[in-house]
Parts: structure tokens; C-alpha cells; sequence
């Protein structure tokens, strides 16, 4: 697909959503919360559900959560512009409970048609409502910070899929934060690691060995230089 295509694709997407009423969720809803972010990206970050501030302004992750996750983006060099922010349910369950599973089948076409405009790279997961979609089976205790392929069905048909504790749950517990600076400091690795298995995909690992194009790293979401600094300010 080429950009403008995608934009057009993404944008087509989140209209149908804003006047959505698939479920009980658009009843309590303010407003639907698509998701947002760079169309070209090659990471995807899905949370759970929009909560009381994205639901006011239609945006995903702009409460406490949100600067959490900022901050963790900030901690490897990347901005929330560089990637997609969006979510399992689109609209906010009331009082933030968990989605029932019929919301989240019913949203279910919206995050697999996202999945399929974007195509990412890397698939990230925030807390396990998320991680039940792309990991299914998973504990988040022992999958937070593994990668496991994502199944083609979720939309995403070549995607290495990688798991993070919500940034909720880091709000709430210390040892979680640091550990979510520990997980996201290898999303930069894991995504070059799908980059290159993408490319060897595409020629076909029994092609004859001619020279390939360079993978050039997006330069937004190049590895960033090793910050010692910073290191021991998360340690
Ligand atoms: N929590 C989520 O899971 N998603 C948001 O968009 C905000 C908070
Ligand atoms: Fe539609 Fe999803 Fe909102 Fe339900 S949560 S009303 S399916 S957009």
C-alpha cells in the first residue's frame, strides 16, 4: 500500500469508529477513541481501552498512563509521533472496567483492519487484555519482554509480536516500572531483528546471495546511542 493509500485506509477506519455502535460501549462513551500516529510507522502499540481522559479528547494514552508511556518512548528516543498508539476497544468501558468479551469481539475488525494498513514490523502489547489478543495462552509475568510471531489472522501478517506490562501497572508498582524501562529498552533491537527477517522473507531465504539494499533504519527509530546517564537514572 502506498502512504497516501494508507492514510486514506487509516482515516476511513477511524471514521467508521467515531460513529460506531457495535456494542454497548458507544451508549456511555464521550467520544470513540481510534488511535493515532505516524502512518508509515513499523511499530504499533495497542493498549487495552480508551480511559477517562482519552475519552474527552478522542485520544489514546494522553492521561497519567500516557505520560508514562512518553516518558519510557523518551527513555529509547522515539516520540509517540514515530509509532501508532491505539487500542483493543475503542470506546471506554464505564468506571474502566475490563471489556467483556463481546466488546472486544465486536471492536475486533477495527485493530485487525488497523493491523493490515500499517503491516508493522513489531506488534507491542500494553497489559494483558492486549496480550490475550496477540499471545494467546500467555502469562504477563513470564511474557513481558519476549517477542512471539504474530498470527497473520490478527491483522498483522508479518509481525514479530512484543509484550509489555500496561503502563497502568507500572504506575501502581515500582519493581513494574522498572522493569517496563527494561522491556522497552529492547524494542529498538527486536524491531531491526524483524526488519531483517521481513527482508529475508520478501527475497526468499533460498534466493542466490546478490547484493540487497542496506536495511536503512527509519531515522526516528534508530537505536539510540547508549546514554549512560541515563542508564543509571533508570537503574
Ligand atoms: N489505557 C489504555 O489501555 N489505553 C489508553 O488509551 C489509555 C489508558
Ligand atoms: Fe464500536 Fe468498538 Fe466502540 Fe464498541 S468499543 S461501540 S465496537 S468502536
Amino acid at each position: 500500500m502506498i502512504d497516501a493509500e494508507r492514510r486514506a485506509a487509516l482515516e476511513g477506519i477511524a471514521a467508521e469508529v467515531r460513529v460506531c455502535t457495535r456494542c454497548r460501549l458507544h451508549e456511555t462513551r464521550t467520544r470513540a477513541v481510534p488511535g493515532e500516529g505516524d502512518p508509515d510507522t513499523e511499530v504499533v502499540f495497542v493498549g487495552e481501552g480508551p480511559g477517562f481522559n482519552e475519552d474527552r479528547q478522542g485520544r489514546p494514552f494522553v492521561g497519567r498512563a500516557g505520560d508514562l508511556l512518553v516518558r519510557m518512548l523518551d527513555s529509547i528516543g522515539w516520540r509517540r509521533d514515530d509509532v501508532f498508539i491505539t487500542n483493543i476497544v475503542k470506546c471506554r468501558p464505564p468506571e474502566n472496567r475490563d471489556p467483556e468479551p463481546d466488546e472486544v469481539a465486536a471492536c475486533a475488525p477495527y485493530l485487525q483492519r488497523q493491523l493490515e494498513a500499517l503491516d508493522p514490523a513489531v506488534v507491542v502489547t500494553l497489559g494483558r487484555h492486549s496480550m490475550g489478543r496477540f499471545m494467546p495462552g500467555a502469562r504477563i509475568s513470564q511474557a513481558h519482554g519476549t517477542v512471539r510471531p504474530a498470527d497473520p489472522a490478527t491483522g498483522a501478517r508479518d509481525a514479530t509480536v512484543f509484550a509489555m506490562y500496561h503502563p497502568a501497572a507500572a504506575l501502581r508498582t515500582p519493581a513494574i516500572e522498572r522493569e517496563s524501562f527494561e522491556d522497552i529498552a529492547r524494542i529498538p533491537t527486536v524491531l531491526v531483528d524483524s526488519r531483517t527477517r521481513r527482508a529475508a522473507a520478501s527475497t526468499g531465504e533460498d534466493a542466490p546471495a546478490e547484493p540487497t539494499a542496506p536495511i536503512a533504519p527509519t531515522p526516528a527509530l534508530e537505536p539510540p546511542a547508549p546514554d549512560t546517564d541515563q542508564l543509571t537514572f533508570f537503574q
